[in-house]
């Protein structure tokens, strides 16, 4: 049995866990330093967002600023986590022999989480793995995992969620609601869990260390011995220490474009979410910049780099576009766990087909706010839509028809469904109000039962991105525009929208949806 050392880290800023990862696997990576078990413990409170996210997209910046919650990023890859003093993280830094693989499997992911469903036994809690990378209870996650690699070493680590002040959680993360639409539910109370609402009580940290200790050494067949830093890591931590503190580190990743020129797309896979934005030169159809980030891990680190390097400045072709994306897959010089290269595009060729749009003359702006179901812009507007469906949360919340079908266009200030009703029927639409998600899949029945050829509609675009299998269900082609305002998802309402009850005002978009309307009516 191997003799493994754990040392007593205390808890520390966010920087100092960064750069003390960066120690333990680089001198790891050159044999300077045994086998390693630690426990992560951050004060003040932080965020860290995954080594291929940012932190603008994934975190509400000022929140954190005022309450004091730490912003940093991490070195390995996976989602924005919040980890106030009352969780607890642990770290297995190894030599890649111990497992006897060079990459990370699905198989090596549930080992290195048994440790964990063994000491939550402990306290009489029944866990599983959830591949690709997580440990829940009935469903609910209590355990995420990630990890990255350097030379021959492998550096995981898993949280434990101990207690869980959601409010904070929610208001310090952007939540994605792909990530929402993958789990079918939403609220974050239904689909988290932490060893407090588990047990009625929180045990003591002491107790919990005991317990995840004990996993590992059943685990990994392994001895745990307490250890200090070696003399070249407390070098090396000093030495990093301010790196991990600048914004050259927590910005890192930072997609940076005007609106006029990017598109955006993103897809939730089941190892993870990707998005890319693709920020274009339209005239001369090149690909001027590229960024792909998402809640994945990636092998090695840096290789989302080098494929984003090599498709800048290539043409707008898809074909194109693609090989590059494969060469890497095929060569090995990505590797993501659980996803291979027909997902990873995926979200490549939404962005691409957004960009055709602006074949009609439409800005890369408007494009952006535009989605298709059942066929492409392009053979949609062919087939000339003759219904415009338009959302209830759009009309005036003093309006007696609020919750009720119809518009009487009554000019009302402030309330753009008027206008937009009467730019549907200036072009012989049939212009239908939805009042709830039932009524707008009873309207989508009807309309395919009565011949529709295709539709517009208006929504939200996280309505879109959760219901896109619906949508497509449906069988009817259509396009959707997004609409102003805050949703109902901002607000963390869908379910009392779903069922006709949201009492927020958004806006039609009646500059894109007039845009549309002449692309199709001229
Ligand atoms: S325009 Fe239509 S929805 Fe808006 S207040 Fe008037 S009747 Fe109501
Ligand atoms: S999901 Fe909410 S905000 Fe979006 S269109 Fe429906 S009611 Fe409006």
């Amino acid at each position: 049995m191997g003799t493994w050392r754990l040392p007593d880290t205390q808890p520390m800023t966010a920087a100092e866990n960064m750069a003390l990862d960066e120690t333990l696997l680089e001198l790891k990576s050159e044999g300077k330093t045994p086998n390693t078990i630690r426990f992560l413990q951050f004060s003040p409170r932080s965020v860290l967002v995954g080594y291929h996210q940012s932190v603008a997209e994934e975190i509400r910046k000022g929140y954190c600023e005022r309450e004091n919650i730490e912003i940093n990023r991490r070195i390995t890859g996976g989602g924005a986590i919040f980890f106030d003093e009352n969780q607890l993280g642990w770290e297995v830094i190894c030599d890649k022999a111990f497992f006897n693989v060079h990459l990370p499997t699905r198989r090596l992911f549930k080992t290195l989480c048994s440790p964990v469903t063994t000491s939550l036994s402990l306290f009489g809690i029944q866990a599983e793995f959830r591949p690709p990378n997580d440990i829940e209870i009935e469903g609910r996650k209590i355990s995420g995992t990630g990890g990255t690699d350097a030379k021959n070493a492998f550096l995981f680590q898993g949280t434990m969620l101990v207690d869980f002040d959601v409010d904070t959680m929610l208001r310090a993360l952007r939540i994605p609601v792909e990530k929402l639409k993958a789990k079918e539910i939403d609220s974050i109370r239904e689909r988290v869990t932490c060893l407090n609402w588990e047990l009625g009580y929180t045990p003591l940290l002491w107790d919990i260390k005991s317990a995840i200790k004990h996993g590992f050494e059943k685990g990994l067949g392994i001895r745990l011995v307490p250890g200090e830093m070696t003399s070249d890591e407390r070098l090396f931590f000093k030495k990093k220490r301010p790196h991990y503190r600048s914004r050259q580190w927590i910005d890192a990743v930072n997609p940076r474009f005007q609106k006029r020129d990017a598109v955006q797309s993103a897809y939730k896979a089941e190892a993870g979410m990707i998005r890319f934005t693709l920020v274009v030169n339209l005239p001369q159809k090149r690909l001027k910049d590229i960024y792909i980030t998402g809640d994945f891990l990636s092998f090695p680190s840096r290789a989302l780099y080098d494929l984003e390097a090599a498709l800048r400045g290539s043409p707008l072709d898809r074909t194109h576009l693609h090989g590059i994306v494969r060469s890497f897959f095929d060569e090995k010089r990505i590797t993501i766990p659980g996803l291979g290269f027909h997902e990873f595009v995926v979200p490549l060729d939404q962005a691409l087909e957004k960009i055709k749009i602006a074949d009609f003359g439409l800005s890369l702006e408007h494009c952006n706010l535009i989605s298709v179901a059942n066929g492409s812009f392009q053979t949609i507007i062919q087939k000339k839509p003759s219904v415009l469906l338009l959302p209830y949360c759009a009309k005036h919340t003093d309006c007696d028809l609020r919750y009720h079908k119809g518009c009487k266009m009554c000019g009302e200030d402030g309330c753009t469904m008027g206008p937009a009703w009467t730019l549907g029927l200036k072009d012989r639409m049939k212009v239908l109000s939805i009042i709830s998600f039932e009524d707008l899949w009873t309207e989508l029945q009807k309309m395919k039962k009565s011949g529709v050829p295709a539709y517009i509609g208006c929504c939200c675009q996280p309505f879109f991105a959760k219901h896109m299998e619906d949508f497509k269900k449906a069988g009817l082609p259509g396009i959707l525009l997004d609409i102003d305002n805050t949703t109902c998802y901002d607000l963390d309402q869908a379910r009392e929208a779903y069922a006709g009850k949201f009492e927020s005002q958004t806006r039609v978009n009646l500059e894109l949806l007039g845009t549309v309307l002449k692309a199709a009516f001229g």
